[in-house]
């Protein structure tokens, strides 16, 4: 039997499975619009929604199909607590940007919630709490001092030792009113206000640079568009005049999804170390358990043993029914922990990537920060983000 054989549930994105698939057109040559934006993720389509929503004309240019790179690999937990970070954010940059970061988070999650109900998108967004648990007692101090950290900042905590998942834990922190949602589902309702009036979206369209000037222009391998400003919203950015490659670092996480005996509660639960998650999310056959955990290097010559190490954790803590789904994606993580959001060292070139496995909100900051710097709007997270700070 060959190894792949030994793992069961289909190797897709349950996202990706669950909607329908999109279809939009390659490059119309001769184009000219004011802001190009590189990548049709959750960082791209948001920022393409926010800035036609201002009155920019743009185009999404995408080199395979809309929400189908890292997007839709992820769990879509959309919180304010992106795991244990406060506390390590506030010893190395200090109380004032740790401050900042967290209400950058509040305003990101309630963005995404306002998004949602100003145009009524069908996306299964609820609103849930989320505990960060530990499952060793030797860890509790962690979690305590996380927690004053998070409260210090105004955060909506509290210390717990109730967790409701059907496992012993460890006490958790409790973070109150997160949400979760179908990231595809409200992306392609996002990717359907973006066309029309001047504004488009090109898929199989592969950027290859951006010529700099008062005009740019955006080379790809089916011809060029120009535009007065480009974003680069690639994940790993695909131009990079000031190397910041160099100050982002890879990873791979797994997922599966499954049904399990008996009742597993709603909420989104993160045991911190090693990182492992757990979500629900409504399926026909009820709910579908999706848990994560288990990173590598992005690249590995045998994915199965990941899936497999994930799949005894699954079985060690639920007595699992069967796994529907298996998929996995890498994301980007930077020196500080912060994500690179804002203009590059070149006028009207901006970037948004290191989301850290948190791009829910973190690509939603960066869609309203870089539509604020557009719009030459203040936006008072600019600094906490530059991604030229490293340099
Ligand atoms: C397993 C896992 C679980 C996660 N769970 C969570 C979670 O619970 N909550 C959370 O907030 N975050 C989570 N994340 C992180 C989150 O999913 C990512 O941070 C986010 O989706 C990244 O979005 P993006 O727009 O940067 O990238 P992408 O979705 O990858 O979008 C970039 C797009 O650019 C396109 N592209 C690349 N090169 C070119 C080119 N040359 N020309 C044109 N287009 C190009 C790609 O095809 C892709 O579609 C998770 C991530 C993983 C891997």
């Amino acid at each position: 039997m060959k190894k792949e054989e030994k793992i069961m549930g289909k190797e897709v994105s349950f996202w990706l499975e669950s909607s329908p698939a999109t279809d939009f057109p390659k490059i119309e040559k001769g184009l000219r619009v004011d802001a190009v934006i590189l990548g049709g993720g959750i960082a791209g389509i948001t920022t393409a929604t926010l800035l036609k929503e201002t009155g920019h004309t743009v185009a999404v240019i995408e080199a395979d199909r809309i929400v189908k790179g890292v997007t839709v690999g992820t769990t879509a937990k959309i919180s304010m607590g992106p795991n244990m970070i406060y506390k390590n954010i506030i010893s190395k940059l200090g109380k004032s940007k740790a401050q900042d970061f967290a209400n950058a988070n509040i305003k990101a999650v309630e963005k995404i919630a306002d998004i949602i109900r100003e145009r009524k998108i069908d996306c299964e967004f609820k609103r849930l709490p989320l505990y960060i648990y530990t499952e060793s007692d030797e860890k509790s101090d962690e979690i305590k001092s996380e927690f004053k950290a998070a409260r210090e900042l105004g955060l909506p905590v509290s210390y717990t030792e109730e967790v409701p998942l059907p496992f012993r834990t460890g006490p958790a922190i409790k973070y109150e009113n997160q949400a979760q949602f179908h990231p595809r589902k409200y992306l392609l309702a996002l990717s359907k206000y973006v066309i029309g009036n001047g504004c488009y979206i090109f898929e199989k369209t592969c950027a290859i640079t951006v010529k700099n000037g008062d005009i740019k222009e955006v080379v790809t391998d089916q011809g060029s568009i120009m535009a007065d400003k480009v974003v680069v919203a690639t994940n790993t950015p695909v131009y990079d005049p000031d190397q910041l490659y160099k100050h982002l670092h890879s990873g791979r996480s797994y997922v599966l999804a499954l049904y399990a005996e008996g009742n597993f509660p709603e909420g989104m639960f993160i045991d911190f170390n090693p990182v492992h998650t757990y979500r629900t999310t409504p399926t026909d056959k009820g709910n579908m358990i999706i848990v994560a955990g288990d990173h590598s290097p992005i690249d590995v010559p045998d994915k199965n043993v990941y899936y497999s190490r994930l799949e005894n954790y699954a079985r060690k803590h639920l007595n699992v029914k069967s796994i529907e789904y298996r998929w996995s994606s890498k994301d980007c993580v930077t020196d500080d922990g912060l994500p690179l959001i804002g203009m590059t060292s070149q006028e009207g070139i901006y970037v948004a990537t290191g989301f850290g496995f948190w791009g829910m909100t973190n690509g939603t900051t960066a869609a309203m920060i870089i539509a604020d710097l557009i719009n030459s709007k203040e936006n008072k997270f600019t600094y906490l983000f530059n991604p030229l700070r490293f340099l």
